[in-house]
């Protein structure tokens, strides 16, 4: 059942004139026009209190964390270990330890393909990931096929960006070793199954990696319900600060896996004799000095977000979802690409006669910004026979007056471009 097509009368609504002004950057002007910020899916857009958390730390408590004895330092790990339990919390951990601090969903993906992927994946195993997928779900596991020798396999996706459950029923096997699929597309917004999914790929002996990048800012996650074996998801799209992300993993499996890089924080001994022994779980993954104030920032973001609620923010999404759609519909010639049922807040399009580059370009001047290009998903694009769309996405922050100014510029450049 797709997560986000779940809702009740009850949900919240959003103060959204409130929202908007906890965020300082939604006050600038762009080319002279007031900001229609529609770019959520790549980045989004961060409240006061989160920008203050790095005024805070680097004005009162900057220390580097867990060796020091000193006040700064105490009060440096305590913050940062904070965030971890705000992490845990977040996506009902059972545990902090299981919890590892990364520099986003990429680097968290690339740990699982290194420590994880380098100790359990060999010649003749077979990795399934989706056609959906983010680049940063794909390369790494073909970068470690190629030094492995195990085979990737792709899930097809239909005519509305929906994966084929059959397909993927069929393509597990004795083989299969990992399934590696996003929580939510970041190119049309598809929601999958990954409980389901999760529950069938353990039927056959595999774990499952899930990308939640695109998950985390829409709707409450709960890994021990979806069971998934590791999640990822990155800070900036949640509110929070670039440079920051986090791998959840189940600790019985992050405990029997390999370090994958080595440095201080991470060790028990170090011995030239004897060799080196390894620290516990989160810290054997958490080699070298970490983004201790963009952790810190993160920890403020995801309460602010879940202090928001995340049923009302994606409850919200969907409205403006519905009314941008209409909007887009009526332009001649317009094409949404991405249509599955129960969709996130992400509309991509491409139009007869226009490029989206060109689209991406003008409507930025007319104070509206919008992702134009391949979303880091090529393989996904050219099943739909285009190498770019245009994508506006949405967040908490966003009005109905917004998608209109968006829609009413979007008919505007066209007829430039034309
Ligand atoms: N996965 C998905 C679905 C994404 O949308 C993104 C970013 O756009 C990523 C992974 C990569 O995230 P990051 O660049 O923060 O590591």
């Amino acid at each position: 059942m797709n997560e986000l097509a779940i809702r009740g009368a009850d949900v919240p609504t959003l103060d959204v004139a409130s929202i908007r002004a906890e965020f300082p950057i939604l006050s600038r002007q762009v080319h002279g026009r007031p900001l229609v910020y529609l770019d959520n899916a790549a980045t989004s857009q961060t409240p006061r209190r989160v920008i203050e958390a790095f005024d805070d730390y680097y004005g009162r408590y900057n220390a580097n964390i867990h060796r020091g004895l000193h006040t700064l330092a105490d009060e440096a790990t305590a913050a940062f270990e904070g965030t971890r339990e705000t992490v845990r919390g977040f996506l009902n951990a059972a545990e902090g330890r299981e919890i590892i601090f990364t520099r986003g969903t990429t680097e968290a993906i690339n740990l699982v393909a290194n420590a994880w992927g380098r100790a359990n994946l060999g010649a003749g195993d077979e990795v399934l990931i989706s056609r959906l997928e983010h680049h940063s779900n794909i390369v790494p596991w073909q970068l470690l096929a190629r030094e492995l020798g195990f085979t990737i396999k792709v899930i097809p996706v239909d005519e509305r960006g929906v994966l084929d459950l059959d397909a993927y029923r069929a393509l597990l096997g004795e083989r299969t070793r990992l399934v590696a699929v996003n929580h939510v597309s970041n190119a049309f917004g598809t929601v999958n199954p990954v409980k389901e999914m999760a529950a069938l790929a353990h039927a056959h002996g595999a774990l499952i990696l899930v990308d939640g990048a695109q998950a985390t800012p829409h709707q409450e996650v709960d890994v021990r319900d979806i069971d998934a074996d590791f999640y990822a998801f990155s800070g900036h799209k949640v509110y929070g600060p670039t440079g920051v992300g986090v791998l959840y993993g189940k600790a019985a499996l992050l405990e029997a896996m390999p370090p994958w890089q080595g440095g201080g924080e991470m060790i028990s001994t170090v011995s030239f004799e004897a060799g080196t022994t390894f620290a516990e779980i989160p810290h054997k993954f958490e080699a070298g000095t970490p983004a201790i104030a963009e952790v810190i920032a993160l920890g403020e973001a995801l309460r602010w977000t879940t202090g928001v609620g995340l049923a009302a923010i994606g409850a919200w999404e969907q409205r403006l979802l519905e009314r941008a759609t209409a909007a887009v519909s009526r332009i001649d010639g317009l094409r949404i690409l991405g249509t599955a049922p129960g969709k996130a807040g992400v509309l991509s399009f491409v139009v007869d006669g226009a490029h989206a580059q060109d689209i991406g370009l003008l409507i930025d001047q007319l104070g509206v910004a919008i992702r134009t290009g391949h979303h880091c998903a090529q393989p996904l694009l050219a099943q739909f026979g285009v190498d770019a769309t245009c994508r506006a996405s949405f967040a908490a922050y966003n009005t109905l007056d917004e998608i209109d100014t968006f829609a009413e510029a979007l008919e505007r450049v066209i007829g430039m471009v034309r």
